[in-house]
C-alpha cells in the first residue's frame, strides 16, 4: 500500500511510502519495517524507504483513565492532545509535553521527548509504568522497569527500532490548573540569560528562552525567558481553540528569510516586558504556542527546512552558544525559532535518550542546499568540540561520526534492534558505522 502522507516535518525529502500492517511484521524481512507516529520528528529517523511503515494512528484509543490514581493507558497511536482533552477536566496533567500536543504516544515513548521542566522531571519515559511491545517474532512483551528491563530501556529513546510499542500505561500529574502562571522578561545579551537562568530554574517548574539570532555585537544571544509553574488560581483550562490559522499549500520560496526574521525579531523582542512581568498564560499558548498554525513548517517552501538541535556542558554553556550563533551568522543563516533550554540531571530511563546534563540549544534552517548542509556541519564541529551531542529525531543529515560521538553506546541499542527493523536514520549512521565492524553480526543483514 503507497501513502503520501508519510512526511516528517523538515519536509526535506517528500516521496510517497509504503505502508504495512502490524499483521505483516515478520521476521523474514531484515530490516523491512519500521513505526510511524505523527511524522514530529523533523528528519528521517521515522522512515524506512527500503522497507514498509506502520501507521499507528488509525482507530488508536484510550482504553483506562484512573481520576483516583491518575495512571491511563492508551494505545501507542493516541495524541498526547487526546490523553490532555480527557484528562484536564479531572485535574490532570502530562509530567512532560514537548512543544507540540501533537505527538503519540508511541512517538513520545520512542523518542523520549523532553519539555521545558527537564530540570525538574527529566523526559517522558519518567512516565512510563509499561508497555506492550511487538516483535517481528510474533511475540508481545510486557516491558518494565521489572519485566524485560534490557527491552523496557532499549524501547525508551529507541527510535522505534525494538519493535512495536502497542499499548502504553502512563503517569499523570495532579495540577491544580492546567494553565500558567508566567513570568517573562527580555534579556539584552546572553549574558542576561546565562545570569539569571540558575535563580530561575531553581525556582519555576517550567523555563525556555526564545533568542534572537540574528542579534550580534554586545546585543549577541537576546531574547526572551519564559519561566512558569501551573497556576493555583488559573481558572478553568480550556481546550485549546480550533487553529484559526493554517498553512495549507507550501509556497514557492521559502517566506521565513532573513528579512521577515529581522522584522519579527525585532517586533517580538521590542515587545517583551523588560522587567519581570507575571501574569496567567492559557496552557496550550504556553506549552504548544506552534500548534495554533497548522502547517506552518510549509513556510520554509518546497525544500523543507533542517533543525539543529544540539546539547552540551553547562561549565562552557554560556561560550558555546555563542560560538554556534556566530557560526550561523557567519554563513548567513538566519534560524527562525531560537530555542534555549537547560536540561538538568535527572537520569533518562532510556539507553539511547538524548537529554544529559547541560544547556540545549534548538536553531531551525530553511534548506538552502550545500551552503545550509556546511553551516550545519560547522555547527556539529562547535558541539563536539564542546563535548555535546546532537539530537537524532530532529536530524536529516548528521555524519556516522558525529552520531558515534553522540551516543558512543549505540552498539548495545544495535544488538537490542529488531532485526526486521530499520530506519533510514539508522542506515546511515549506525548501520555505517557497524559495517566498519563486522563482529556486529545484524549489520550484515541489514
Ligand atoms: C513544533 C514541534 C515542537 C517540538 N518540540 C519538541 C520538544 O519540545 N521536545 C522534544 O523532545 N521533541 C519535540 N519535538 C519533536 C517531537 O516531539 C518528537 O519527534 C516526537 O517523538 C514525534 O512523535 P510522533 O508521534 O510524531 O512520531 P514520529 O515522528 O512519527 O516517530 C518518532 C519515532 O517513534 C517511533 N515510533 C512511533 N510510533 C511508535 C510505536 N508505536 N512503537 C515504536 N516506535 C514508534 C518511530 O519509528 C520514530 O522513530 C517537536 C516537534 C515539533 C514539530
Amino acid at each position: 500500500m503507497e501513502s503520501p502522507d508519510f512526511d516528517s516535518w523538515g519536509r526535506v525529502r517528500r516521496r510517497a511510502r509504503a505502508s504495512a500492517e502490524p499483521a505483516d511484521f515478520r521476521p523474514g524481512a531484515p530490516g523491512g519495517f519500521l513505526p510511524f507516529g505523527n511524522g514530529r520528528s523533523y528528519g528521517d529517523s521515522c522512515h524506512n524507504d527500503q522497507g514498509h511503515l506502520f501507521a499507528m494512528r488509525p482507530g488508536a484509543a484510550i482504553s483506562a483513565f484512573d481520576p483516583d490514581t491518575g495512571i491511563l493507558t492508551a494505545d501507542a497511536g493516541v495524541l498526547l492532545s487526546e490523553i490532555l482533552a480527557l484528562v484536564m477536566p479531572h485535574g490532570f496533567f502530562l509530567e512532560v509535553t514537548p512543544g507540540t500536543a501533537q505527538v503519540t504516544l508511541g512517538g513520545a515513548i520512542a523518542n523520549d521527548v523532553h519539555g521545558k521542566n527537564h530540570h525538574r522531571r527529566g523526559t517522558f519515559g519518567g512516565s512510563v509504568l509499561r508497555f506492550s511491545l511487538l516483535g517481528s517474532d510474533g511475540q508481545s512483551r510486557l516491558c518494565s522497569n521489572d519485566s524485560n528491563s534490557d527491552l523496557f530501556q532499549a524501547t525508551i529513546g529507541g527510535m522505534g527500532l525494538t519493535g512495536i510499542i502497542e499499548q502504553a500505561s502512563i503517569r499523570l500529574m495532579k495540577v491544580p490548573s492546567a494553565n500558567v502562571r508566567q513570568t517573562a522578561f527580555r534579556f539584552g545579551s546572553i549574558d542576561g540569560y546565562f545570569d539569571a537562568i540558575d535563580a530561575i530554574d531553581a525556582s519555576h517548574e517550567y523555563s525556555v528562552a526564545w533568542i534572537d539570532q540574528l542579534a550580534r555585537g554586545g546585543t549577541l544571544g537576546r531574547g526572551v525567558l519564559m519561566a512558569g509553574d501551573h497556576a493555583d488560581d488559573g481558572g478553568p483550562a480550556k481546550p485549546p481553540a480550533a487553529p484559526k490559522l493554517a498553512v495549507p499549500f507550501s509556497p514557492p520560496v521559502n517566506l521565513l528569510n532573513r528579512l521577515t526574521l529581522k522584522a519579527f525579531n525585532a517586533l517580538y523582542y521590542g515587545r517583551a516586558p523588560k522587567q519581570p512581568q507575571t501574569g496567567i498564560v492559557p496552557w496550550a499558548s504556553y506549552f504548544h504556542p506552534l500548534d495554533a498554525i497548522t502547517g506552518w513548517n510549509r513556510l520554509y517552501g518546497p525544500r523543507g527546512l533542517f533543525q539543529h538541535q544540539s546539547v552540551y556542558p553547562s561549565g562552557n554553556a554560556r561560550e558555546t552558544t555563542i560560538a554556534l550563533i556566530e557560526c550561523a551568522q557567519k554563513h548567513g543563516a538566519a534560524s527562525f525559532l531560537t530555542v534555549l533550554k537547560r536540561f538538568g540531571d535527572v537520569p533518562s530511563p532510556g539507553l539511547m535518550s538524548f537529554p544529559r546534563p547541560g544547556f540545549t540549544l534548538t536553531l531551525d534552517f530553511a534548506n538552502s542546499g550545500d551552503r545550509t548542509l556546511r553551516m550545519l556541519d560547522a555547527l556539529d564541529e562547535i558541539v563536539i568540540a564542546a563535548g555535546g551531542a546532537l539530537n537524532p529525531y530532529k536530524d536529516q543529515r548528521m555524519s556516522p561520526a558525529m552520531f558515534e560521538a553522540s551516543f558512543p553506546q549505540w552498539r548495545e541499542m544495535e544488538a537490542m534492534r529488531d532485526p526486521a527493523v530499520m530506519s533510514d536514520f539508522w542506515r546511515r549512521t549506525a548501520m555505517v558505522l557497524a559495517r566498519a565492524q563486522p563482529s556486529l553480526k545484524q549489520a550484515a543483514t541489514a
